[in-house]
């Protein structure tokens, strides 16, 4: 499962987690505040897996590639 990255648009906390592929644009609930105003990063594992296409990365529909 991968680990994704979030930020919380309230207090600025930036924490991850663990979530299926299906899951990453649910709302995650930031720990500090509980706050779901939170949104997602371009995580280590996207960085790893596209190089350094960031116009890809930067897109909401970035597609996966799957290994
Ligand atoms: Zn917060």
């Amino acid at each position: 499962m991968p680990t994704y990255a979030y930020v919380c648009q309230k207090c600025t906390t930036e924490f991850t987690m663990r979530r299926k592929f299906n899951e990453m644009d649910d709302p995650a609930v930031c720990p500090e505040c509980k706050s779901a105003e939170t949104k997602r990063q371009i995580s280590l594992f996207y960085a790893t897996n596209t190089g350094s296409s960031t116009s890809a990365a930067s897109s909401p529909g970035t597609k996966i590639r799957h290994i």
